[in-house]
C-alpha cells in the first residue's frame, strides 16, 4: 500500500522547513500543501508567480508543470489526489513516500486514510512562539491569538482522532534543539532508515509552490533555527501564567518526546552521562 506522510498543525509552526528536510531523504518526495494547489483560486499566483523549493517557477518545475490541468480541472479532490499520486508514481515509482503537509486544512484526509497508509506527524510550536511570532507580525492582540492556537488546535486533534489516524506528536522546538533525535524518531514512525541527508534542507529534492517563503530563503535553509524572541516578552510572560489549561495542553503537544524521558537520561543533559564522566574525569 503506498505511504503517504501528512503533517498536520496549525500554520506557522515549521512545516516548510519539515518537509524540506524529511525531502532530502531518499525514499521521500515532499509536494508542500496540496491542497492549496488544488485551490482553483490559487493557479495563477502558484503557477505563475510563485517559486518552487527547486528555485523554478510553478510552470517550469519538474513535478507542479505536469500537474496545472489537472488542479484547475473542476474534479473533486480526491479525484485530483488520486490523479496526483498517478503522476507521482509514474515520476519516482510506487516505492517512492509522498509527503502533504497541508497542515490543518484536510479535507480529503479521511479518504487518504482509508485508501493508503497514512502517517500523520502533528507538528505544533510552543503556544507562547507562535502567538509572538503572529502577534509581531499583525499586531492583533496576543490573547486572540492565544485562544486561536489552543481552539484550532482542539478542533484539529479531534478531527484526527475521529478519522483514527496514526499521530506522532512532534514539538517545533524539539527539533530546533535537537534535530538530529527528533528526525531519528520520525524515521521511526514512517518506517525508513534515518540518514543524515536530513539535517541539510537547502539539499530538498522536494517541490514546495505554497508554503512559508522560508522555502526560498538561502539562510534559513541552511538547518534548523529558532526565533526566540518571544522569551523577551514581558506581556507574554504575564498572560500565559494565566493559563494552566492552555500550558498543560502545551507541554503535551509540544513536549512530549523529551518530557517522557526520565530526568536522569534526558537526551545529552541527563544526570546518568555526567555521572560517569565525572568518575572517570574528576577523580
Ligand atoms: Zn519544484
Amino acid at each position: 500500500m503506498k505511504k503517504i506522510i501528512y503533517i498536520a498543525g496549525l500554520g506557522h509552526s515549521g512545516s516548510t522547513i519539515l518537509d524540506m528536510a524529511l525531502g532530502c531523504h531518499p525514499e521521500i518526495v515532499g509536494l508542500g500543501e496540496i491542497y492549496a494547489v488544488f485551490n482553483k483560486k490559487n493557479q495563477k499566483a502558484l503557477f505563475e508567480e510563485s517559486t518552487c523549493s527547486c528555485g523554478k517557477k510553478g510552470v517550469d518545475c519538474d513535478f507542479w508543470k505536469n500537474l496545472r490541468k489537472i488542479s484547475s480541472s473542476d474534479k473533486t479532490v480526491e479525484e485530483k489526489y488520486r490523479l496526483l499520486i498517478d503522476v507521482f508514481n509514474e515520476k519516482y515509482g510506487n516505492e517512492m513516500i509522498l509527503l502533504d503537509s497541508s497542515k490543518n486544512s484536510y479535507p480529503y484526509l479521511q479518504f487518504l486514510n482509508k485508501e493508503y497508509d497514512l502517517r500523520v506527524i502533528y507538528l505544533t510550536r510552543d503556544y507562547r512562539s507562535w502567538v509572538y511570532s503572529r502577534f509581531t507580525r499583525t499586531r492583533k492582540p496576543m490573547l486572540f491569538f492565544i485562544f486561536r492556537w489552543y481552539f484550532e488546535n482542539k478542533k484539529l486533534l479531534y478531527m484526527l482522532k475521529k478519522y483514527g489516524v496514526k499521530i506522532n506528536y512532534i514539538g517545533y522546538e524539539e527539533l530546533a534543539m535537537y534535530p538530529e533525535l527528533i528526525l531519528k524518531k520520525i524515521c521511526k514512525f514512517i518506517d525508513v532508515d534515518f540518514s543524515k541527508d536530513l539535517l541539510f534542507p537547502d539539499n530538498t529534492k522536494s517541490h514546495i509552490i505554497n508554503g512559508n517563503i522560508s522555502r526560498v530563503d538561502k539562510d534559513k535553509r541552511k538547518g534548523f533555527f529558532y526565533d526566540f524572541r518571544w522569551m523577551t516578552s514581558g506581556r507574554l510572560a504575564l498572560l500565559s501564567s494565566l493559563f494552566a489549561v492552555f500550558n498543560r495542553f502545551n507541554k503535551k503537544l509540544v513536549y512530549s518526546n523529551i518530557s517522557r524521558t526520565n530526568k536522569d537520561d534526558f537526551h545529552i543533559f541527563g544526570n546518568k552521562k555526567k555521572d560517569i564522566l565525572s568518575k572517570k574525569h574528576n577523580e
